[in-house]
């Protein structure tokens, strides 16, 4: 125990009080908290939000540390600064604390940085500013009230109904809001204060639930037994699309409400959700909070106020959400947990499924991970039986899975016509589909017009300014676009090259070329395009959502935004474009991730009564992963999946970690590079090295980029290796070297 003073042991006499220090993490990226003065009188203990001066700005932070866990060099006494005010929240807790830093540690991250990513919204720090509404005033007006027509109608706007803000009361009546004030001056009208956004209401855990099939039902009854126990768990729920996964973990959400915890529940893409959003509300009476990119600032503020003081009961979120700072969570679920938009790849490099499986463990809670095409990470934890595992192996209902038919485009009479992409077998699918009353869905996971535009004339091709790859033709925007770094520019009308004019031919499709083949095919058909890009925000998309489950629509075409758990009863065919798209670039999980999306979207078909089929236009059907679609044998595939990179001890049974090296320099790029490939801990047997390569995307934004892969066994953390060898080389500022431990993207 630190004391600060040396008076104690002396006995007797008057003593100078010590001064009280404090650890307080800036949310910078530092990997160490500051030491700062706690004035008399202010009391900080561990977990606190505090402001404290930093140079001659002031920065909140979070109090990290007593001193007396202080085990670094202390800043002199003289030159400690105090700090300046604590904010009125409940401290952040000591496991989210905790978390940030086994976060921090694990993907070599600062630790300030990771605990921003905590308290992403500091605004959200201040008490939020009350407003004030108005009503009228008791019994009579005051005497002597001047009542000019502007205050006449403001009066009568508040005959009956609530208080309502000076702002919209002026608004209402066609004056300024120094008549409202005026008028409460007068006492003709009361201020009432307001609270800014409403509570969150606290979902009901029996409102409307769902009788369960049996197996739904036992599966229910193990997740809640496991909630109610509480302690640490993690669980697999694996079932087919459609088989009650969300309304099976509803349960387990209840049974967390009931014992009066916070739950939160990771989505992919929250802002696409609308429809998740909308059973959670019909099955527990209220939405919950929401947590994601598109949330308006006010109510980011005050949603994460509302975790932070318990008021939030069910948090809904995109990756984020997990490193808010909830005070009482008892219940974790991950759906889609095979989703590769669970890895953050830009800032903090982190895994949201693997991180939440942590928080999980570090709150002694229990998690459950859901899919209908587990990783084969979780399912190697199934096997071993670090996780449990909870099957529903039929569609509710009896419905039955889609038949599925490989449409072999290297044959004749499946070709589709030159410059033309469905064939003649899709085409007259389509058409009965149609015919029948039903609707069809085109999948093409590629936006725009066209991939690559070249110019007939010289072959120059049409190339980002700032990154090693193709602008892509959006003809519906009329621009070209780069997909990697948002680079746009307007769709020339001659070459750059060779200065001829309107030679620009597209090469390849993109879903606007489908939907341009398609209302050649089929002009009486109703059709509606659903990318990123044609639908801007959560609201269009929901229109669009709607107009499909109305029938309003015949055919819908789109990429994999569209595959995401929507429900459309009608909806009987699907046809993949390109089956093949995701197979190339020798990625080590395409293959997993090509059979995870096509099995999405291949659920999407007769999804009820109706059965559906489901079509794949492909170069190469015997390939394993058309073979699986084909037999329905997921198993199958995952065991081959696995016995290869068991073979190669490639994750889920070895480890990785790769280095991206990337600086405007390309000769510095380079040069340290080839110094890290040298220093590269070549020694150790249990370790490969691959690289420095260029990256796939060898130019980015810019900036030149170089890779280095380090692989080692399942028992071995990389981290510790890699600091090792980080510490070798000087790295200038003008380089950045990137850890990402588990990659996922290898671009
Ligand atoms: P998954 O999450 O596995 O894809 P869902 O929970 O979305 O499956 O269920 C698919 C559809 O079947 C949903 O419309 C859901 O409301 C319905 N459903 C599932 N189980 C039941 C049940 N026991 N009673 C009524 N409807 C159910
Ligand atoms: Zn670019």
């Amino acid at each position: 125990m630190a004391t600060g003073g040396q008076g104690d042991l002396l006995g007797g006499g008057p003593v100078a009080p010590a001064v009280r220090r404090v650890r307080v993490l800036l949310p910078l990226p530092l990997a160490e908290p500051y030491d700062y003065r706690v004035p008399e009188g202010m009391e900080a203990p561990p977990g606190t939000y505090v402001e404290v001066p930093l140079g001659p700005r002031r920065l909140f932070g979070v109090v990290w540390q007593d001193d007396a866990d202080h085990n670094g060099d202390r800043v002199a006494e003289t030159k400690l600064r105090p700090l300046i005010r604590v904010f009125d929240l409940p401290p952040m807790p000591a496991v989210t604390r905790r978390f940030i830093a086994w976060v921090a540690t694990y993907t070599m991250s600062p630790l300030g940085a990771v605990m921003r990513m905590a308290v992403s919204v500091s605004a959200a720090l201040e008490e939020p500013r009350a407003l004030t509404a108005y009503m009228r005033s008791e019994g009579e007006l005051p005497d002597g009230l001047r009542l000019t027509p502007a205050r006449k109608r403001i009066l009568e706007l508040l005959l009956d109904g609530p208080p309502r803000l000076a702002a919209d009361l002026a608004n209402d009546a066609g004056c300024g809001p120094a008549v409202v004030r005026a008028l409460a001056d007068a006492g003709a009208l009361t201020p009432v204060p307001m609270r800014a956004l409403p509570r969150f209401p606290v979902p009901d855990p029996d409102a409307a639930a769902k009788e369960l099939s049996e197996i739904q039902r036992a599966a229910a009854d193990d997740l809640t037994a496991k909630v109610s126990a509480g302690g640490y768990s993690a669980t697999l729920l694996d079932g087919v699309t459609g088989s009650g996964k969300t309304e099976v973990y509803f349960e387990a959400v209840a049974a967390a409400l009931r014992a009066g915890k916070q739950v939160l529940v990771l989505l992919p893409e929250i802002a696409l959700s609308s429809q998740w959003l909308d059973r959670f509300a019909g099955r527990f009476g209220v939405r919950p909070a929401e947590w994601h990119s598109e949330l308006a600032p006010p109510l980011r503020r005050h949603t994460w106020r509302a975790v932070a003081n318990g008021e939030a009961r069910v948090v809904v979120g995109a990756r984020s959400a997990l490193f808010l700072p909830y005070p009482d969570l008892g219940l974790i679920v991950v759906d889609e947990e095979h989703e590769a938009a669970f890895k953050q790849e830009e800032g903090v490099v982190y895994h949201a499924r693997d991180m939440a499986v942590v928080r999980a463990h570090l709150g002694q809670i229990p998690i459950l991970l859901a899919s209908a095409t587990p990783s084969l990470e979780t399912l190697a934890n199934a096997e071993t039986g670090r996780y449990a595992r909870i099957d529903l192996p039929a569609r509710h209902g009896g419905a039955q899975m889609p038949d599925v038919t490989l449409i072999d485009l290297r044959r004749k009479d499946a070709a589709p016509p030159a410059r033309q992409w469905l064939s003649p077998i899709l085409r007259n699918a389509l058409a009965e589909t149609m015919a029948a009353g039903e609707q069809g869905m085109l999948f093409l996971n590629r936006r725009g017009y066209a991939p690559l535009t070249l110019c007939r004339g010289c072959g120059h091709r049409l190339q980002c300014p700032h990154c090693t790859a193709w602008l892509v033709e959006h003809r519906l925007t009329r621009r070209l676009q780069c997909h990697h770094c948002g680079y746009t520019a307007p769709s020339p009308d001659h070459c750059p090259h060779c200065e001829a004019e309107g030679s620009f031919v597209a090469c390849g499709p993109g879903v606007e070329r489908v939907a341009e083949e398609v209302a050649n095919l089929f002009p009486e058909a109703r059709v509606a395009l659903m990318t990123s890009d044609t639908l801007a925000g959560p609201r269009a998309m929901l229109n669009v959502i709607e107009q499909v489950r109305d029938g309003a629509v015949d055919l819908l075409i789109g990429t994999q935004v569209m595959a995401k758990g929507h429900h459309f009863p009608l909806l009987t065919l699907v046809g993949v474009v390109d089956a093949d798209l995701g197979l190339g670039g020798g990625d080590l999980r395409a293959g997993e991730r090509t059979f995870q999306l096509l099995h999405q979207v291949a659920g999407r078909a007769g999804r009820e009564s109706r059965p559906g089929r489901v079509m794949l236009q492909t170069h190469m059907p015997e390939h394993p992963v058309m073979q699986a679609l084909l037999a329905h044998d997921r198993d199958g595939f995952l065991a081959i999946e696995a016995e290869q990179r068991r073979a190669l001890d490639m994750p889920p049974y070895g480890r990785l970690a790769a280095l991206i090296v990337s600086g405007e320099d390309e000769a510095l790029v380079d040069q340290i590079s080839s110094r890290l490939g040298r220093t590269a801990p070549r020694t150790r047997e249990e370790l490969t090295i691959l690289g420095p390569a260029p990256a796939p995307l060898a130019v980015l934004r810019g900036r030149h980029r170089r890779r280095l892969l380090l692989k080692g066994p399942k028992n071995l953390a990389l981290q510790p290796v890699l600091a090792d060898w980080l510490a070798q080389v000087d790295i200038p500022a003008a380089v950045r070297v990137q850890v990402d431990i588990d990659p996922y993207s290898f671009l």
